[in-house]
């Protein structure tokens, strides 16, 4: 169902009216996690002015330590509603569990399914039924073979609106949190008519490297970026090194429309 075979064109994904694919590169970015009102609408204030399209915001967070915050659940879902509708923003947010499939969808415009949970089958399913558009990060160990299988899994429940995510992969190597596997963004577009995007925040890991890579993802021809962005990266209860800041997002954005113009 996922393969470009039996597909004359690629796909574009609507997300409540934004494009996901097709002619245009998609910015999307916003807080790693939602920590407060304030601080997850100064993030969508930022992303705003610089022109993404849509907001990206972790309600509930799969951390690799069970003491490290684990996000607001519903109170998070609920502030990001309000951060919606004061900026027009739709949201995509993560659902790490099948049990919460339905109350995530109830207030997102699209779920999120992170790397930790790629082959996650139940949830993989249940996001499929959940009638809302999907972002499927690839497993930090995934082979894109093994990715675009997790997609079919929620493409046979009859929903094909679904965006791949390269996000990194496990290597030896240490100086990037994940390395990039920018090869893997032509390889799926031939092997899917999906839409693919890139999240250079979660596969470098630093902010000095999230421009260079948005470049890289641009000039390989990907369907857009997913940033993390926050007020006051040094107070973030997640990931703060790798969150842009201010003018940061502005040149990410520049860059955006100006290679994208280019290609
Ligand atoms: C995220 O985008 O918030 C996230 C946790 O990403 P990943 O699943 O790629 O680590």
């Amino acid at each position: 169902l996922v393969s470009r075979e039996n597909h004359d064109s690629r796909s574009v994904v609507n997300v409540r009216g934004v494009p996901i694919g097709g002619e245009h590169m998609t910015l999307i970015a916003g807080p790693c996690a939602v920590e407060t009102p304030d601080q997850t609408l100064e993030a969508a204030l930022m992303a705003k002015a610089a022109g993404a399209a849509l907001l990206r915001g972790g309600a509930y967070k799969p951390r690799t330590s069970p003491y490290a915050f684990q996000g607001l659940g519903e109170a998070g879902l609920k502030i990001l509603a309000d951060v919606r509708d004061q900026t027009g923003l739709p949201i995509v947010t993560e659902v790490v569990d099948a049990g919460d499939v339905e109350l995530v969808a109830s207030y997102a415009d699209m779920l999120q399914i992170g790397t930790r949970n790629m082959q996650n089958f139940a949830l993989l399913q249940a996001a499929g039924d959940a009638g809302k558009p999907v972002l499927l990060k690839r497993g930090m160990s995934a082979t894109i073979e093994e990715w675009l299988m997790a997609a079919e899994y929620i493409a046979q429940r009859g929903n094909l609106d679904i965006v791949l995510c390269e996000r990194g992969i496990r290597t030896f190597e240490k100086a990037t949190r994940n390395t990039l596997d920018i090869a893997a963004v032509p390889v799926a577009q031939n092997l899917s008519h999906l839409p693919v995007i890139v999240d250079p925040s979660h596969s470098g890991g630093k902010r000095d490297l999230v421009l260079p890579l948005s470049r890289a993802a641009i000039g390989v021809g990907a369907d857009g970026v997913i940033v993390d962005v926050h007020p006051t990266p040094e107070t973030a209860l997640c990931d703060g090194p790798q969150a842009l800041v201010g003018d940061d997002i502005q040149e990410l954005a520049d860059a955006v429309s100006s290679m994208s113009k280019l290609l």
